[in-house]
């Protein structure tokens, strides 16, 4: 399947790790937004927040307590946050699930 974020999985391409298990990745954006910018993902290919099923619950709940270890990891404790980019109109590029943890800095909201 032509999905880098697959190929980031199966480390074809290159990337910056910061937490792997059996069953989610996360890396380093290759263009941060933010000072910590992480990208954490699922290793099954799930296209988009919508194309979760029932079957995923447990990868859901791991992905979550990713994002929870990696706050913590990168000392995050004034706050961060989490975005999940969906269809055209939402800003997703890369058509696999992926969750954008941001933080280092005050953020502003709303987004544009
Ligand atoms: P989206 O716009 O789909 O929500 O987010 C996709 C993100 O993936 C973007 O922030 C983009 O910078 C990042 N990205 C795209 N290609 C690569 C890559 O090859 N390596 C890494 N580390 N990040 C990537
Ligand atoms: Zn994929």
């Amino acid at each position: 399947m032509d999905c880098i974020f697959c190929k980031i999985i199966n480390k074809e391409i290159p990337s910056t790790i910061v937490w792997e298990s059996d069953s989610v990745l996360a890396f380093k954006d290759v263009a941060p937004a933010a000072p910590v910018h992480v990208l954490v993902i699922p290793k099954k290919h799930i296209t988009d927040i919508t194309s979760i099923t029932g079957e995923d619950k447990e990868i859901v709940w791991e992905i979550h307590e990713a994002i929870k270890k990696i706050a913590s990891q990168l000392e995050l404790g004034d706050g961060f946050r989490v975005v999940v980019n969906c269809g055209a109109d939402g800003g997703q590029t890369v058509g696999h699930l992926h969750y954008h943890i941001l933080g280092g800095r005050k953020l502003q909201w709303p987004p544009g």
